[in-house]
Formats: structure tokens, C-alpha cells, sequence
């Protein structure tokens, strides 16, 4: 029998092994140890091939077979199947993802160690010759029919003890190695305290933090709470959904504050009640630990937490729990939506237009379309909930696709906050060039820490500088390896030059480089000179500041949201961090320094995302008893997208932006596929795009094809990058095609990156 088999090596294709005879036959979703050139590694059969094996057929065996029934469910091993096709990538790309932790190479305890025996000639002869007996001769006959050898523990699972192997040893009968095997990823492994393994969501892009996976001691049962009218007809005709049983995906988009997690709550508890599990995905990390409580109360400790800031030891006792089918409700990330529930009746998709969900390494897939993809095999109910709902799933709302349920109003009918929009050109008229915070602004964070209250400001910029340039030679300081500049972070003697893509760091030199000029000077903001700004302009009040900087310590997000909440901290400074669902009541101030940020950027969601973060940051406040405001500065004060999020009017936005996306051909109208080629050289780079984009385009010119042109980034940690962008009504076609170009092209393999569905063109 032949079975293909997913290794977790990336980019590679599924493999075939045969299973000698013998060996238990493995199902699918089994664990196999298979060799892969001069190792041994875990993989997960995909597919078997019971016909016999032709004898002109070379293939290896595998070597073990670690379980004997499936230990990835079949279905979630059908829905990785699909993720790797839809997405371009290797089923084995996907293993991080369907597992419990694993170390990914590079750890010198990242591997295990195998003691293996063969027969030897002389084993074999005296096989032949009858010259010994007992288990002896049970072992020799065992390995005789495993020319690669066994491992001595599988020998002695088969009766076959130490000491027998021993004696076959001294006598020479046979011999005796040890293989390296990469760690086993679903090993009973007991992690050492602070043993933690990258994790394929947060990469190093982002901090991991504390949570805490261990069940909450009891809460008493809280009282329940009267729905509001609102509320409960979203929530009676989920219910309608729900009791379908089918497959039914419902956009519930409902306002910042309208309470979606109450209505998840009810839905899951019905769903629960008719013997169907539930799956509840969240953005980030930071939001599990508040969904996770919300479904303890209701729950108790049948639910589970899935994400990769957890510890080795807690991810893989949790998903073992999921596997057992003791849990009932999993909240976690994306990669949560391969978890190995059982009889799934409801997926909720938390802030499902969150860029969060989308993997920026292969597979390349959005959390939300892979559920989607999981509810129709599993036949549930799929919920989608946002307040800016994605053009993409708003698209399908209007076009019948999805239910479209609405939530328009906060409940305890709060007020959304009231905007004000500054436009910067008069104030730097009026202040000077270098204002960052506005009077009214200024005046407006004052007024709460005088008050006892809190604000948020946000920038969606990290650092203290954004650039430094010579008054004499306008040259930049820019990266060596980039094509950026590079961001100054810290002020006085800390001062450092930084790459935020390759994270080259450099001394800030006292005169320029290029021409030797003595007069450099700092340009533009980031969060930092924001927190100083804050922190000068109200003097004794609280400020901390919240960005990818300030959390790199693990555990660091959760303390400073805790104290942000238990009101340690008046002013809260951040990036797009503080923004995110989180519910901080004795918030009334939410400033965001500069509504543009985002706007310049060469990618075709620009005005989506500005809107999203807008809507979302001013949706912080006024979330408790006192009327919140938001204060919005910008450059562009008549920007449609600034506009239309100082009103809170998602559906004029979606209108607006959707001519630009049918004129300019974007999604949700088209279909589209982003590829990148680097190489060393500009030129290189250019040519091999260039070579891709006329294979896809082929004779028929059926596509339309894009490029090749450098990509907006056109350096990247020292090598150049084209782009081609294909855009289509068929994305079926548009992969094979693309898939079959790539295929001419085996010396681009590992130098090409193809992004379907991307979020991001940069
Ligand atoms: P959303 O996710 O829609 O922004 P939340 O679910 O966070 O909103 O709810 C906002 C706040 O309102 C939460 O503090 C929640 O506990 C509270 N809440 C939700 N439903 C009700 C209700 N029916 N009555 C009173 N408070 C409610
Ligand atoms: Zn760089």
C-alpha cells in the first residue's frame, strides 16, 4: 500500500511512501515517521492508495506508524487539503497550523533520537541456518522483513526486550544506531518553564503574551441580562439560522458597542443544546482572554483557548482536550480554525474584516475564508461580525449571498462617539510647522485627566523620527538592505537608527554620510515623540504608550492593558493596537494624531483600511456612562474615507469605495493574485517577472495580467522585488494558469511568493 504523506518541510508537495507489510495500515490524519534524504520526520498521511504497490515503484517505506486510527480528525486534514489548493502552497506548509506546537528547526533540543537495529549478513545467515532461537530468533525474523532496521522501542513493544536485543547484538547479529528525528510535533512533550516555540501566527512581527489557559475558578453565574430589542431580533433570527442545521453564513454587522458577544453567547448556548459544538475566532491574541471568560461563565471549563501565544505544553493539552471531545467551545486565532472539534454547528468570526486573519507566510490564507470553508463541509451556521465589515463580505451580504443582520445602535441606547475633525493645515497655520497634538486636542486630554477620566490617542507610526535628512545634500539615512528610511526610536543618548522591515539598527551618525554636512535633521512622528508630546503637555498625568515596541517582553500587552483598565494609566499612546475590540469603559477621549498615516499608501485598500481604523478607534469611546468624543487630525479633511468614519456611515462608504473598486477592477469585483519575484539584481528580478507575466498571459490573453513592475517595496532585506498582479473573474483559472507558468520555472521556486486573495499589494 502506498499513502501520501505531508511533511513539514515548506514548499514541498506531498510525498509518497509505501507501508511495508506488516505494519499496521495508517489512516488518514495518522502520524508517520518517514525518511526525508538522510532524516527522519513526522509527517500526517493525506491520502491513501490501497492498490497493490507495482514492484517497478521506488519508493521508501515508512519507517513508523504512530497511531492507529486518524489523530488529525479526516475532516480537518480535507479542510488543509483545500487551504494548501486554494491558497497555491504545500499541504505540509499547513501542518503548523493542524497541530499542537512544534519546534521549528534550528533548537538543538528541537530533536529526538531514535535507537534503531538491523540484521546484519551474519544475522541473516544465522537465520537461515537456525542458530538461534526464542525471542532471538523472533527478533532476527522481525527485522529480516525491515531491511532499514526498527527501532529497539517497537521491538520491545512487539515482546521483544532489551536484553534479547543486547545478546543479538554481542553476537553480531545485528547492529545498532541511532537516528535523528525531528521532535516529534505531537509528542506527550513536558515543556521546560519558558519553553516557547515561535509560533506561525505572531512570527517575530509581534510580541506573544500571558494568558491564562487554565479553567477560571467558578464565577457565580451571572444574571441574565435583558436583550436589547435590537439585540434580540438579530439573535431570533440567528436562531432561524442555527436550526436549519446547514451550512448558512449570517454578516452580523452591528456598531461598536451593540453587543455582538452576548448574541454570540446565546446562539453558541442553543447551538450547544441541540449536541453541536462551537468554534469562536478572534483577531489577536489580546482579544481571547475577554471572549474566552465571556464563554467560562456560560461553559465552565469545556472551553478552550487555541493560539500561539501559549506555551507549548498548554496548546498541546488543549488541543489533546479538543481531540477527546471534552471541549465544547474553542475560542482562539486563525490557525484555530483547524482545531480538532467534532461535530462543529457554529463558527463565529470575531471583527472578521481584521487583517489579523490573513497568514503573511505560506499558506498564505484568511482565517475568515477557511472557516467559511469549514462550516460548509461541517454544515453549520458561519457568523460574521464586525462593526466595518469587509468590502468582501458586505459585497456578499448585497448580493444575497450571505444573511445581512443589523445592529445600529449601542445598546442602553449610548451614543456613538461624537467626531470632530481638525483639519492640520490650519493648525500648523495658526501654531507653526511642527505641531503634533492641536489645541483642541490638547485641551480635550487635559480636560479628561483633570477629570478623572481616560483618553486614547492613537498613531499609527512607531518610533520618536520617521526620517533624518541632510539640510545640505538632502540626502536620507536610509537602510542598507531596504528600500525605506531608516526610524529613529528613543531621544538624547538611546537615540538608534532602525529598519522596521529587516530590523537593521544603526548609531544616528552627526553628520550626513553621503556629503559630510554637519546638519541633520529629524523628520516626522511616531508614536514615541506622541507619548512625549502627551506626557509635556500634562504635566503629572499618567501616559504609557502601546505599539509593537513597548510590548516585545512577553506579558507586556496584558499588563498594560490591565492597568489601562484598573485606571493605573490616564493616557494611553499607541498604534493600531488600541484600537482593536477592546472595551475600556472610563474611556471618553479617543485623539487619533494623524487620520493619514495609512492614506499615501500604493495599495488599493488604503481607503478601507483608514475608514475601518477610524470607525474602529473612535468606536473606544463612550463605551461606559459618559458620552465619549473623538478628536480626528488630518491633512485631507474631505477625504471620503475621513469623511464618511467621522459619521459612521459604513453603507455610504461601501458605496463609494465600491465605484473605485469596479472602475479601477479590484475586489470584491475581480478576483486577485499577487506574485513577487525577487532576485539580486533589479534587472534579474524585472526579467524573471517579466517572463512569468508572459507565460500566465499565454497566447489566448485571456487575463488580465499587471506588470511586471517593482513592487512598492521594491528592496527588501537585500533583494529586489517585482510584482505582477493577475486580476480575474475565474480564480480557478487564474491559479492553474499562474501555477503552470511557475512550473516552467522550477529555479524560481524558492525566489517567488504568490499571494491569492491578498490584503495587501505592498
Ligand atoms: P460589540 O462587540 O458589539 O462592540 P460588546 O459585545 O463588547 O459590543 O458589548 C458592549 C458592552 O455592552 C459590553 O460591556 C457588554 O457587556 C454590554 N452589553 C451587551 N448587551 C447588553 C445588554 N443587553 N444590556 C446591557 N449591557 C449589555
Ligand atoms: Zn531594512
Amino acid at each position: 500500500m502506498l499513502v501520501q504523506v505531508a511533511v513539514p518541510v515548506p514548499g514541498l508537495d506531498l510525498l509518497t511512501y509505501s507501508v511495508p507489510a506488516g505494519f499496521e495500515t495508517p489512516a488518514v490524519g495518522a502520524r508517520v515517521v518517514v525518511p526525508l534524504g538522510s532524516r527522519l520526520v513526522t509527517g500526517i498521511v493525506i491520502e491513501r492508495d490501497t492498490r497493490p504497490v507495482s514492484r517497478s515503484v521506488d519508493v521508501k517505506p515508512v519507517r513508523h506508524v504512530l497511531d492507529s486510527g486518524s489523530f488529525v480528525p479526516p475532516d480537518v486534514v480535507a479542510l488543509a487539503q483545500w487551504t494548501a489548493d486554494y491558497y497555491a502552497a504545500g499541504v505540509g506548509d499547513t501542518i503548523p497550523a493542524l497541530l499542537p506546537p512544534m519546534a521549528r528547526g534550528g533548537r538543538a533540543d528541537a530533536h529526538k533520537t531514535l535507537r534503531m537495529a538491523s540484521i546484519t549478513p551474519a544475522g541473516l545467515e544465522a537465520l537461515a541456518a537456525s542458530a538461534v532461537e526464542g525471542r532471538q530468533l523472533e527478533g532476527l525474523q522481525i527485522l529480516s522483513g525491515s531491511p532499514a532496521g526498527m527501532a529497539t522501542s517497537v521491538l520491545a513493544a512487539r515482546g521483544i526486550a532489551a536484553a534479547a536485543i543486547s545478546r543479538l547484538a554481542q553476537r553480531g547479529y545485528i547492529s545498532l544506531r541511532h537516528d535523528r528525528v525531528d521532535r516529534d510535533p505531537l509528542a506527550v512533550s513536558v515543556p521546560s518553564p519558558g519553553d516557547r516555540t515561535p509560533g506561525s501566527e505572531w512570527g517575530q512581527r509581534r510580541a506573544r503574551v500571558d494568558s491564562d489557559p487554565a479553567p477560571a475558578p467558578p464565577a457565580p453565574p451571572a444574571p441574565p441580562r435583558q436583550l436589547t430589542p435590537e439585540q434580540e431580533a438579530a439573535l431570533g433570527r440567528l436562531l432561524a439560522l442555527a436550526s436549519a442545521g446547514d451550512f448558512r453564513v449570517a454578516l452580523l454587522h452591528g456598531v461598536t458597542g451593540s453587543g455582538k458577544t452576548e448574541i454570540y453567547l446565546r446562539l453558541a448556548a442553543a447551538v450547544r443544546g441541540r449536541g453541536r459544538r462551537v468554534l469562536i475566532l478572534v483577531p489577536e491574541i489580546a482579544l481571547t482572554p475577554a471572549m474566552a471568560a465571556a464563554f467560562r461563565d456560560a461553559f465552565g471549563d469545556r472551553v478552550a483557548i487555541q493560539h500561539s501565544g501559549l506555551s507549548d505544553g498548554e496548546r498541546h493539552d488543549q488541543w489533546q482536550r479538543i481531540r477527546r471531545g471534552d471541549i465544547e467551545v474553542v475560542v482562539g486565532t486563525r490557525s484555530a480554525v483547524f482545531a480538532p472539534l467534532g461535530q462543529v454547528g457554529l463558527i463565529v468570526v470575531d471583527e472578521e474584516h481584521d487583517g489579523s486573519y490573513k497568514q503573511e507566510e505560506s499558506p498564505r490564507y484568511n482565517g475568515r475564508d477557511v472557516a467559511i470553508v469549514r462550516g460548509r463541509q461541517a454544515g453549520a451556521l458561519v457568523v460574521l461580525g464586525s462593526a466595518t465589515p469587509s468590502m468582501e463580505s458586505y459585497h456578499n451580504a448585497m448580493t444575497g449571498k450571505y444573511e445581512r443582520i443589523v445592529l445600529s445602535r449601542r445598546v442602553l441606547d449610548r451614543p456613538l462617539a461624537a467626531v470632530t475633525v481638525v483639519d492640520m493645515r490650519e493648525e500648523y497655520a495658526a501654531e507653526g510647522p511642527d505641531v503634533i497634538l492641536s489645541r483642541a486636542l490638547r485641551d480635550g486630554i487635559r480636560a479628561r485627566v483633570a477629570r478623572g477620566e481616560q483618553a486614547l490617542v492613537l498613531l499609527n507610526r512607531r518610533g520618536f523620527a520617521t526620517a533624518v535628512f541632510c539640510r545640505q545634500c538632502a540626502g536620507t539615512l536610509d537602510c542598507p538592505n531596504c528600500s525605506v528610511s531608516l526610524v529613529i526610536h528613543g531621544d538624547g543618548h538611546a537615540r538608534r537608527a532602525r529598519c522596521h522591515y529587516c530590523n537593521y539598527t544603526a548609531r544616528v551618525p552627526t553628520a550626513c554620510p553621503l556629503c559630510a554636512g554637519p546638519y541633520l535633521e529629524q523628520a516626522g512622528f511616531g508614536t514615541e515623540r506622541v507619548e512625549a508630546e502627551v506626557a509635556s503637555a500634562c504635566p503629572g498625568a499618567r501616559v504609557a504608550r502601546l505599539d509593537r515596541d513597548a510590548i516585545r517582553r512577553r506579558g507586556s500587552l496584558a499588563t498594560l492593558l490591565a492597568q489601562f483598565r484598573d485606571g493605573r494609566i490616564d493616557v494611553l499612546v499607541g498604534t493600531q493596537m488600541i484600537a482593536k475590540g477592546h472595551d475600556f469603559p472610563r474611556v471618553t477621549l479617543v485623539g487619533v494624531v494623524s487620520a493619514d498615516v495609512g492614506l499615501g499608501l500604493a495599495d488599493f485598500r488604503a481607503s478601507e483600511r483608514t475608514f475601518q481604523l477610524l470607525t474602529q478607534v473612535a468606536g473606544r469611546a463612550g463605551r461606559g456612562e459618559q458620552p465619549g468624543e473623538a478628536i480626528v487630525q488630518t491633512l485631507y479633511p474631505t477625504h471620503y474615507s475621513i469623511q464618511l468614519a467621522c459619521r459612521q456611515d459604513y453603507p455610504a462608504f461601501y458605496e463609494r469605495e465600491l465605484q473605485f473598486r469596479r472602475a479601477m477592477k479590484y475586489p470584491p469585483i475581480v478576483s486577485l493574485v499577487n506574485t513577487v519575484v525577487r532576485s539580486r539584481t533589479f534587472a534579474a528580478a524585472m526579467d524573471d517577472a517579466g517572463d512569468v507575466v508572459d507565460k500566465v498571459r499565454g497566447v489566448d490573453n485571456q487575463l488580465r495580467v499587471l506588470g511586471p513592475a517593482p513592487a512598492p517595496l521594491g528592496k527588501l532585506r537585500g533583494e529586489y522585488r517585482a510584482q505582477l498582479l493577475i486580476k480575474g473573474t475565474n480564480r480557478k483559472q487564474i491559479r492553474e494558469r499562474l501555477q503552470s507558468a511557475l512550473a516552467a520555472r522550477p529555479d524560481l521556486q524558492k525566489r517567488v511568493v504568490v499571494d491569492i486573495d491578498p490584503l495587501s499589494v505592498l
